[in-house]
């Protein structure tokens, strides 16, 4: 392989090729559960750059990885342990090449981190509504990549919804230039959706074409305690019905999912803590006032008390009490992360079935394992909840996965498949989910996978054993 580092070295510049010394931010996920090795770290800066790396990756032999901000939640984006697989970072690829206010577009490189598009949009009057707690890490690229959902995908959608063309290498060294600003083309199958949510297997994305849109006038936090998941469902319709497009969040948090808050970061103050089993974090942008946002939101909060859909509820008076509320509920991961692994899962059901979901998986898994602890939140809105189960109090964190994560998963899954669900509703599939695959999803799905996977990427370059088993 020495040939291929040399060639690698000629394409990027020595300096973008890491071999040596301490790769543990490109080899080690965000959660720390896989540390692989890699056969080297490969920075390119230009689109032909990336070509060049396939290509020659390509006539070695050696397997690509791409990489944008490692900020993935399924082991996707790390090398396995086997020293052959090339790391293809895209980070140095960051330029954003030009925004059409006209148009309400934007093209970015794949490399660009999240909140630096925002702000690129942001300064030209505009808004670009992806938003997730990594925001100030991940690339557009990896959004792509992983089909990212994230805070506001009840107005705006997920990111393939945000996305109009895309340039993407290909397995065999090519670009593809489809970086449209089209709303409107019907010339044939979609190519740019076939790789949006492909997680690196059929082709690396180096820029894209993204949607934006006029900066609402007004936008307004509340945070409401709820007494059951009823009523949150009940909320989410009266919100639906009351605010229409202006209902642009509708986050869920249970009771325990706050305490580890509480307990792990004691300088943030959870509003209305302990007065009902669930929070719900709602924000609604308006097009006209603040005074005509404010006004529409407390009607609607009114309203829910009177149901008693609400017990109490807190509208934020300014810009830095929404951040305060919106920064509680983006505390969530990181305080199970103090409190000790546990075991994730990124689930959707339809929204009317969330209860009953819910109901019927915490008395199963309470039955496997008395005393467990479940860190229930998630995007409402969607009907996507991260169900997590966390050790019983005082159990050890790390021999709680070893002992129980199979089984776990099994019960959580099986309830996944009889709602009408989805094993992975925003966080893809990687290398942590590939038997959960193949278990759920239909064989003739599964078949048709395969044959995409075969048709644009014949030698398993790209990321092979992630998503589909070779
Ligand atoms: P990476 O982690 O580097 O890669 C992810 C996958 O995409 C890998 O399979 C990789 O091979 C592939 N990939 C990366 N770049 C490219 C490219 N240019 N071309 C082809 N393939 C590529 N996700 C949500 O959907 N919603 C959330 O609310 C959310 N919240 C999060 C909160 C936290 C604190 C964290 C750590 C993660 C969260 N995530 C969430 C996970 C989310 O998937 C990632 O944060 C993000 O989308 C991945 O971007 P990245 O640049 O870090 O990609």
């Amino acid at each position: 392989m020495n040939g291929l580092i040399e060639t690698l070295r000629r394409a990027v510049g020595a300096s973008h090729v890491l071999v040596d010394g301490d790769l543990t931010a490109w080899e080690q996920d965000w959660r720390k559960r896989a540390r692989g090795k890699a056969l080297a770290v490969v920075r390119p800066g230009t689109t032909g750059e990336v070509a060049q790396v396939v290509r020659a990756c390509a006539a070695a032999g050696a397997p690509v990885v791409a990489q944008g901000g490692n900020t993935g939640l399924v082991v996707g984006g790390v090398p396995d342990d086997s020293g052959r697989e090339v790391v293809l970072s895209l980070q140095r690829l960051n330029a954003v090449r030009g925004l059409d206010a006209d148009n309400l577009t934007i093209t970015v490189e794949a490399g660009c981190v999240l909140q630096r598009v925002q702000e690129a949009a942001e300064a030209a009057g505009l808004l670009f509504p992806l938003s997730l707690a990594a925001e100030g890490s991940c690339t557009i690229g990896g959004n792509l990549a992983t089909n990212a959902g994230g805070t506001q995908v009840v107005r705006y959608g997920n990111s393939r919804d945000l996305c109009l063309g895309l340039e993407v290498v290909t397995a065999q060294g090519e670009v593809w230039h489809g970086l449209t600003g089209l709303r409107k083309d019907n010339t044939g199958y979609d190519l740019r959706d076939l790789f949006i949510g492909s997680e690196g297997t059929l082709g690396i994305i180096t820029a894209a074409t993204m949607k934006l849109y006029p900066m609402p006038a007004a936008r307004l936090t509340a945070w409401a305690a709820v007494p059951s998941l009823e009523d949150a469902v009940r909320l989410l319709g009266l919100a639906h019905r009351e605010l229409g497009a202006g209902l642009t969040g509708f986050e869920l948090m249970g009771q325990f999912a706050l305490s580890l808050v509480a307990r792990h970061f004691t300088q943030l103050r959870v509003p209305l803590y302990g007065q009902a089993p669930f929070c719900v974090l709602l924000e609604k942008s308006d097009d006209e006032s603040e005074t005509h946002a404010r006004g529409q939101f407390e009607r609607l909060l009114e309203t829910a008390l009177e149901h008693g859909y609400v017990v109490d509820a807190v509208v934020a008076e300014n810009l830095s009490q929404a951040n305060q509320l919106w920064h509680v509920r983006e505390s969530i991961p990181l305080a199970q992360a103090e409190e000790g692994l546990n075991i994730k899962h990124d689930i959707s059901v339809p929204v009317s079935r969330i209860p009953e979901f819910c109901r019927e998986t915490d008395a199963l898994l309470q039955r496997l394992i008395p005393g467990v602890r479940l860190v229930n939140f998630g995007h409402l809105g969607d009907g996507n909840l991260h169900y997590n189960v966390q050790a019983p109090e005082h159990g050890a964190p790390a021999g709680f996965l070893e002992q129980w994560e199979e089984q776990v998963n099994a019960v959580v899954y099986d309830s996944v498949q009889r709602f009408d669900g989805s094993i992975s509703a925003e966080h893809g599939v990687g290398s942590l989910k590939l038997e959960q695959l193949e278990q759920h999803k239909s064989p003739v799905a599964l078949g048709l996978m395969r044959g995409i996977k075969r048709a644009l990427d014949p030698h398993n370059l790209f990321n092979p054993g992630r998503v589909l088993r070779p």
